[in-house]
C-alpha cells in the first residue's frame, strides 16, 4: 500500500482501449455541468462568442450557481436541456472559439473514467454513456491521446478504490487481491469465440467460487429469472424518475426514464412467471457488451455497488434490458450497433449505482442472487 501524501504513482489504461469523439452532443445535453473552475469563467467572460450569443452573453449569462450535496456550486447553464455552450451543430463553442483546453475540466475528462486505487495507479478506462460509442470505440489508441488531457484527468478521480473491497455480504477481500481476481475476469473477457452470456456466467462462477477454473461453456443467454423483483421495483422508480425529470424541465432524463420504464415493463410481460431464455445481443452488441465489461472492471466501478456481486448482477440485468431497448429501438432484430449503443447509454445512464441503492437492500440482495443463480447454472 502506497504512502498516502506520495500523489499518484502511475497511470495505467485498459489495454486497447481506443475513443475519438464523433460530435453527437449527447454528453453536453441534459446534465448538470458543474462545479466550473475560475480559469474557465475568467476565459469566457474575456471573450465575445459568436455562436450562442443570444443566450452566452444574455440577461442570465452562462453561468448558474444550484445546490449540489448542500453546496452552492457554479454550473453551466442549460437552455432547455442543453449546455448554453452547445452549438446548433452539436459541438462545443468553448472548444471552436477558444480552443480544447479553455473547456471546463469535467468537459475535457469525458467519457474517460479514472479509479485511483490505494496501490497509488489511476486506472483509466472509457465511460460507455457516450452517444458516440460504437463509432469513438474505433478511434484513436487511448495511450496516444491521453498525455494532452492527462494532468486534468488525475485532478478529477471519477471514483477512489477501498483499500478493502467487498464482494459478498460475508466475504471482503484486500484490494490486491481484488486487483488479482480482476486479472481473471478480463482475461475471461478476452476470450472471443464466445458471447457475453457464456462470460457473465464465467464471471459470476469467478466471484461466487473465486478458485474455480473458468467456466467457458457457450450459454444461450443470461436469463436473469431470478432478476424478477429488482425488474418490479425498477418500473415505480422509473415512473418516479421521470416525473422529476418532468418537473425539472429535463426532457433528456424523461425520455431515458421513459424507455428504462417501457423495457422493464416489456422484460415483465415476457419473463414473468416463470422465465425465458435471455436475449442474445448478436453479432453488434456481442463487441459493445464485451468493451462495456472490461470497461466497468477494469474502471473498477464495480466497487461503487455495495458489493461487487451486487455491481455484477446489476451489470447482468442492466445488459439484458439494454438488449431490450435495443430491440424495442430496432423494431426488429437485428439490432444495429448504433441501437446497442443507445440501450446500454440508456441504462447505464439511469440505473447508475445511486440508483441501486435508492431501490433498497432488497435490490441489492436480489442483484447478489441473480449472480449466484448464473454461478450454479454454470
Ligand atoms: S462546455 Fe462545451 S463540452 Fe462542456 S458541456 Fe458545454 S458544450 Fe459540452
Amino acid at each position: 500500500m502506497k504512502d498516502p501524501d506520495a500523489g499518484v504513482l502511475g497511470v495505467s489504461i485498459l489495454e486497447g482501449a481506443r475513443f475519438s469523439c464523433q460530435g453527437t452532443g449527447a454528453c453536453c445535453s441534459g446534465y448538470v455541468y458543474g462545479p466550473i473552475e475560475d480559469a474557465v469563467v475568467r476565459a469566457v467572460e474575456g471573450h465575445r462568442f459568436t455562436e450562442n450569443a443570444e443566450h452566452i452573453h444574455g440577461p442570465e449569462g452562462a453561468f448558474e450557481v444550484v445546490d449540489i450535496d448542500g453546496e452552492p456550486t457554479r454550473v453551466l447553464r442549460r437552455v432547455g436541456p442543453r449546455c448554453v455552450f452547445l452549438g446548433a451543430d452539436n459541438l462545443c463553442v468553448i472548444h471552436k472559439e477558444l480552443g480544447a483546453r479553455a473547456k471546463p475540466a469535467l468537459c475535457r475528462a469525458y467519457p474517460l473514467n479514472v479509479a485511483l486505487a490505494p496501490d497509488g495507479i489511476a486506472y483509466v478506462s472509457l465511460n460507455m454513456e457516450c452517444g458516440g460509442f460504437h463509432v469513438g470505440c474505433d478511434g484513436a489508441p487511448l495511450e496516444e491521446t491521453l498525455p494532452d488531457d492527462l494532468p486534468v484527468l488525475l485532478a478529477h478521480p471519477t471514483m477512489v478504490v477501498p483499500e478493502v473491497v467487498r464482494i459478498d455480504g460475508d466475504i471482503t477481500v484486500d484490494f490486491e487481491d481484488a486487483l488479482a481476481l480482476e486479472q481473471t475476469w478480463l482475461a475471461d473477457l478476452e476470450i472471443d469465440a464466445v458471447g457475453p452470456a457464456t462470460l457473465l456466467r464465467a464471471l459470476a462462477v469467478r466471484m461466487v467460487r473465486p478458485q474455480d477454473g473458468p467456466a467457458i461453456t457457450p450459454a444461450r443467454g443470461w436469463a436473469p429469472a431470478n432478476a424478477h423483483p429488482i425488474v418490479t421495483a425498477l418500473v415505480p422508480w422509473a415512473e418516479e424518475e421521470r416525473q422529476v425529470a418532468l418537473a425539472e424541465g429535463n426532457l433528456v432524463d424523461v425520455e431515458l426514464h421513459r424507455r428504462v420504464g417501457v423495457a422493464a415493463e416489456a422484460w415483465l410481460a415476457e419473463q414473468a412467471p416463470r422465465g425465458t431464455p435471455g436475449l442474445q445481443a448478436g453479432d453488434a452488441g456481442d463487441r459493445l457488451t464485451r468493451l462495456h465489461l472490461q470497461n466497468v472492471i477494469f474502471g473498477k466501478a464495480l466497487h461503487k455497488a455495495p458489493t461487487l456481486m451486487a455491481g455484477l448482477g446489476l451489470e447482468v440485468v442492466k445488459l439484458d434490458l439494454a438488449m431490450r431497448l435495443a430491440l424495442l429501438l430496432a423494431g426488429e432484430a437485428p439490432v444495429t450497433p448504433a441501437e446497442v449503443n443507445e440501450g446500454l447509454r440508456t441504462l447505464n445512464r439511469c440505473l447508475r449505482p445511486s440508483g441501486l441503492a435508492s431501490l433498497g437492500d432488497e435490490v441489492v440482495e436480489c442483484c447478489e442472487r441473480v449472480v449466484r443463480a448464473l454461478a450454479d447454472e454454470a
